[in-house]
């Protein structure tokens, strides 16, 4: 990383840098980190709101609507799991086109808010059946 600060100290300063994101590490949290190691288990993980009792795929720390800290989590039913909207990769990101179409799905569980970005296969449609076919992120989902 490299620094260059243009300007005086006391007034507005103007930081150029460069940005080596790929090189950054984030840490994902602790509702984070419930997920991706249900994720190691082959299992969904959500968060129940202790208020509301809306259940949030993937789990989170905080609901949206009661502003309450969630720590309670629950195992998600991966076998209801439906295709909520997908769309169709043409094209690499140099613009080439692909030999094969690449399938990305937002997939959802009833009763949950949120979602999950997959790569997806077989019948893939608005509302069909997901079966779970990897659990390494990101996730590879069959259609039926
Ligand atoms: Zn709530």
């Amino acid at each position: 990383m490299s620094w260059e600060k243009i300007g005086k100290e006391g007034s507005l300063l103007r930081w150029y840098d460069v940005m080596e994101a790929d090189k950054y590490e984030y840490t994902v949290g602790p509702a984070g980190e419930q997920f991706f190691n249900g994720l190691k288990e082959g299992k969904i993980i959500g968060s129940k709101c202790p208020k509301c009792g809306k259940i949030y795929v993937p789990a989170r720390l905080y609901c949206e609507d009661c502003f309450v800290k969630i720590d309670s989590y629950v195992e998600i039913n991966k076998d209801e799991a439906y295709v909520d909207s997908y769309t169709i990769i043409y094209r690499d990101d140099e613009g080439n086109k692909l030999d094969i179409p690449v399938y990305i799905a937002l997939i959802r569980f009833p009763n949950t808010k949120g979602g999950i970005l997959c790569y997806a296969e077989g019948n893939v449609r608005i509302g069909g059946k997901v079966k779970i076919t990897s659990f390494q992120w990101p996730l590879r989902v069959k259609v039926e």
